[in-house]
């Protein structure tokens, strides 16, 4: 954490029980028991859709160890818990890295994003994760300054790119999907797609490479099997992107638009800079309230580590739940918190807003 500053030292954040850094699948569970003990949250996230590790890095695979369910997709469990927490209304932040919580003089939590939202919690539950995802970049001498004008990391609406000659690194669906769209006949159409990647062969769907073997063959997709070495320039704008092959030649690929999708990377990030105890990049919690060495920030899910600690979606379950009432005492405090059954607590019903069985 960074030093501490009085409340309200710039403009008025929005006030909240917790923050939860991370929608992944302990961050959204995090929520649900959260809303279950009563307490209103805010959930962020740097990906541009909740899910992490189960949308980013599978989303279509299997899942068998979630208990109740014999199997779904990452993505599936994702709408599931999305679901679950619908009741609770949390405000979810997407597309935006936490990059500092400090603690207030009345010992709440300010928190601020890298979008410029402002919160000022009870609370801090870090569900980070394996860290923060970042797209992988490339790495050529003076390319950074082309980001967002020619350089993107990510698929820009189809239209901006008409007509334009655009070179795409990668060998993703995304990557390749990315020039199948922009190779389409239509007003979206592209002057040029280059598909470019180390070697001739791709970790796309088997379909997708089909396809991109289709258009390749048409003429309609140029692709070149090589690595970024450099770039030119002309009247300040990026010309083109020199490559060199895998025999050392280096040829010049001329183009109006780069769009690297070579996947995201997690990071560790800003977590690291908060001062909270650390061993092996992992954030040390006790096992009774999974409070890390700050009081009143938690940490649930592959970011934490204690005896015995197997990172499962399961386990973060069970970590977020007893952190929940962790919380819990802080944001009530002295107010006695029990343990109530969902299946019997009229409380608990109004908080889940169903209407409790009748009577047999
Ligand atoms: C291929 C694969 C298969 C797997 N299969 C299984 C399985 O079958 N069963 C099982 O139990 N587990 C499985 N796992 C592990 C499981 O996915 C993880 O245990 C689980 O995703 C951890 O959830 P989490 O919410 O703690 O973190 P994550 O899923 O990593 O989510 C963390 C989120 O926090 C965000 N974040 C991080 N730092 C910041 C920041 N500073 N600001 C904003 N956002 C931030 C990240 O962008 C990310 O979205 C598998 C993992 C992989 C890679």
């Amino acid at each position: 954490m960074n030093a501490a500053v009085p409340a309200n030292a710039s403009a008025a954040p929005t006030e909240t029980d917790a923050v939860v850094i991370g929608a992944g699948p302990v961050g959204l569970f995090q929520v649900f028991e959260l809303g279950l003990l009563g307490m209103r949250a805010h959930v962020i996230d740097s990906l541009p859709f909740a899910g992490g590790q189960c949308v980013e890095l599978y989303a279509d695979k299997p899942i068998y160890d979630i208990p109740a369910i014999k199997v779904c997709t990452g993505r599936e469990l994702v709408a599931r818990l999305l679901a679950q927490i619908e009741p609770f209304a949390p405000s979810v932040h997407l597309g935006q890295q936490v990059d500092t919580v400090r603690r207030e003089t009345d010992g709440r939590f300010r928190i601020e994003t890298s979008a410029g939202v402002q919160l000022l919690a009870t609370t801090v539950m870090i569900a980070s994760g394996v860290g923060s995802f970042q797209p992988r970049r490339l790495k050529v001498d003076g390319l950074a300054a082309f980001e967002g004008s020619q350089l993107f990391y990510g698929v820009p609406e189809a239209a901006a790119l008409a007509g334009r000659r655009v070179l795409i690194v990668g060998d993703s669906d995304t990557a390749l999907e990315c020039a199948l769209g922009l190779a389409a006949p239509g007003p979206a159409r592209a002057a040029k797609v280059t598909l470019m990647h180390r070697r001739d062969e791709f970790k796309a769907a088997p379909r997708t490479i089909d396809a991109v073997r289709r258009l390749r063959a048409a003429g309609q997709i140029e692709f070149i099997a090589a690595q970024a070495s450099g770039l030119e320039t002309a009247q300040s704008r990026l010309a083109a992107l020199q490559v060199t092959t895998a025999d050392g030649t280096t040829r010049s690929l001329p183009l109006d638009t780069l769009l690297v999708l070579t996947g995201l990377s997690p990071k560790l990030g800003p977590i690291a800079d908060w001062g909270l105890a650390l061993e092996r990049k992992q954030l040390v919690v006790d096992t009774a309230k999974f409070e890390t060495s700050e009081p009143g920030i938690f940490a649930v899910g592959d970011v934490n580590t204690y005896a015995g600690k197997k990172k499962l979606i399961l386990c973060g379950f069970h970590e977020a739940t007893l952190a929940a009432f962790g919380a819990a005492a802080r944001v009530f405090p002295g107010k006695p918190i029990h343990l109530e059954y969902t299946t019997t607590s009229p409380r608990l019903h109004r908080a889940l807003g169903v209407a409790p069985p009748a009577e047999q």
